[in-house]
């Protein structure tokens, strides 16, 4: 299979050429056309499967349309470097287009990522802490975001970071695209994904 045949805008099909992905990974062929008709989803993957471009290409095509118009899709991961990788990525794969994105986590200042945020992103890249933070200073407004990912979920669980991430969910517009991603599936998260998802496409690798 080639990503030409997953529908993909020729300036993501671009990118992902230069960043040398000849075919899309078993977890990319499966969640791409999913994620592009706006289905929820729940990915059973780790990290290295390509997770990151299966959800986040998807999300930039889908944002293309009228990109510049506030936080529209909220990425949300548990640790900076997680954080940093997927923005990397995401820079990456939306060379060509329009979508913007920024990145914030904790444990260093607030104020580049402020002024991130203030110049306008379609898509931020979070961990659960420095989000809550910033969302309680009225910096960070989700009330636009229409795709929500939750990464590595299990981590997110094992960090303690459940309490932060529920109350951050609650803050998100009820009609939105959610997809999440856990490497294992364990009843917290399994419950969490039955509260969350509606009608989710269901993906292991
Ligand atoms: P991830 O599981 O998202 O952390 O991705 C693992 C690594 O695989 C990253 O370095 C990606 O850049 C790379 N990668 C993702 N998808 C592909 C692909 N289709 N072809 C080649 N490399 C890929």
């Amino acid at each position: 299979m080639k990503f030409k045949e997953l529908k993909l805008n020729k300036n993501i099909l671009k990118a992902l050429a230069e960043a040398g992905y000849e075919q899309p990974t078993p977890i990319q062929e499966q969640s791409i056309p999913s994620v592009l008709e706006g289905r929820d989803l729940l990915g059973c993957a780790q990290t290295g499967t390509g997770k990151t471009c299966a959800f986040s290409v998807p999300i930039i095509q889908r944002l293309d349309e009228d990109a510049g118009r506030g936080i529209r899709a909220l990425i949300l991961t548990p640790t900076r470097e997680l954080a940093l990788q997927i923005y990397e990525n995401v820079c990456q794969y939306a060379r060509y287009m329009p979508v913007t994105a920024a990145v914030i986590f904790g444990g260093v200042s607030q104020v580049p990522q402020v002024e991130a945020i203030e110049r306008g992103a379609d898509i931020l890249i979070a961990t659960p802490g420095r989000l809550w933070d910033l969302m309680g200073q009225k910096i960070v407004k989700l009330n636009k975001v229409e795709t929500f990912v939750l990464d590595e979920a299990d981590r997110m669980l094992d960090m303690g970071f459940f309490p932060d991430v529920k109350r951050i969910v609650k803050q998100l517009p009820a009609k939105r695209q959610t997809l999440l991603f856990s490497a294992t599936i364990p009843n917290e998260i399994a419950d969490l994904a039955e509260s969350m998802l509606k009608n989710p496409v269901k993906i292991s690798v």
